[in-house]
């Protein structure tokens, strides 16, 4: 007699719950970090005519060359280091841990960190150790090097800045993380655009270092592009580890074309960036809401006097307004809400379900 799944899959993916994602359509979409903006109709247009004609009977070039010449301008990628491209940078997280995935080996982060560091090294079967932040969401170091000291962690994740707290962590904090680290830290800068700072120069000085980056945030979330850039000597034994056409030909070909015109992205987010700071200014205006400090393109905040995040968050759907509630998720995040910056439109709307929200929500 055949077995049943809980019979053959192992225990720890049985114990799992799927990632979520909660259906948007029709909604005011301000839950997963999107740039609201769209491309100009030229642009589009001469997407619409590469789309046409790439040779999709083919599969993509599995080095996807061209697409890494041009990024590796884009992005400055210091000279003697090596990019490696995933399907998004979740594709990357995955690869590192699958190669990490000694018996025994941990994978650390901090808490709150990007849920995915965790969930991956349960997938591939990696230890995980997370490191509580301060209650500021400030790196705890001296609680960073004692966990690393006692767990020797093969690979360290540091999102910066953080998701979900938006904030940027001490650069010399992290420098001094890298330093004790005896396996490989990846400073993942998915929120790059936003943020003033990163560790890309640091590529040169530190032989451990990994920098990822993606273009996601960034506006081109569909596409599904992630890029780690570091060492050869690192990069050759991930690349045996990647799928030979995970960077599909649609993807080769939009991202570079959008390349070509590195104004529109950087635009958009210093747009992004303007609202952001008018938003936060209209957030901490309101009796109730504790907002916290963000380099990234959404808001972290807290509800207070007696305000319920989970009751919040319900009332603004009912406004037809999707956010994300982190109530729960940890204890540093209790009664906390995450709202990404939309367009100004969105941003109204937002705000004033908010204050309604507000005025119906404490009985
Ligand atoms: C969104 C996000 C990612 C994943 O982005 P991809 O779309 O898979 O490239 C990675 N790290 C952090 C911290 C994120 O917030």
């Amino acid at each position: 007699m055949s077995r049943s799944p809980d019979q053959v899959i192992r225990p720890e993916i049985l114990a799992l719950s799927a990632y979520h994602v909660p259906p948007a359509s029709g909604m005011v979409k301000l839950d997963a970090m999107e740039n609201p903006y769209t491309l100009p109709p030229e642009l589009r247009e001469e997407i619409a005519q590469l789309a046409a004609s790439a040779p999709i009977n083919r599969y993509p070039d599995a080095g996807a060359a061209s697409l890494k010449a041009a990024l590796r301008e884009a992005l400055a990628i210091p000279d003697g280091m090596d990019i490696m491209l995933g399907n998004g940078s979740d594709e990357i997280i995955q690869i590192i841990a699958l190669a990490f995935a000694r018996p025994g080996a941990i994978l650390m982060s901090v808490e709150p960190a990007f849920v995915m560091f965790r969930m991956i090294a349960t997938f591939t079967g990696m230890g995980y150790a997370g490191v509580p932040l301060r209650a500021d969401f400030s790196l705890d170091v001296d609680a960073m090097l004692t966990a690393i000291a006692r767990q020797q962690p093969a690979v360290i994740f540091i999102a910066y800045p953080n998701n979900p707290t938006g904030n940027l962590f001490d650069a010399d904090a992290v420098s001094r993380i890298i330093e004790a680290a005896p396996g490989v830290v990846v400073v993942d800068e998915a929120y790059h655009a936003f943020a003033d700072a990163s560790f890309m120069d640091k590529l040169v000085q530190y032989p451990n270092l990994l920098l990822m980056r993606t273009l996601s945030k960034l506006g081109l979330a569909g596409l599904r592009l992630g890029l780690l850039a570091g060492r050869p000597e690192w990069l050759s034994q991930l690349e045996k580890l990647r799928l030979p056409y995970n960077a599909g030909i649609f993807t080769q070909l939009i991202a570079e074309k959008v390349l070509q015109y590195p104004g529109i992205l950087l635009q958009q987010a210093e747009a992004i960036k303007t609202e952001r700071t008018v938003m936060s200014k209209r957030l901490v205006a309101l009796d109730g809401v504790e907002v916290f400090p963000t380099d990234a393109n959404f808001i972290l905040f807290r509800m207070t006097q007696g305000y319920k995040a989970g009751k919040v968050f319900q009332e603004l759907k009912k406004h037809g307004i999707l956010i994300k509630n982190l109530d729960g998720s940890h204890p540093l995040l209790k009664n906390c809400l995450r709202v990404t910056v939309g367009t100004p439109a969105e941003n109204v709307q937002f705000l004033e379900a908010l204050q309604a929200s507000l005025k119906t929500s404490l009985t």
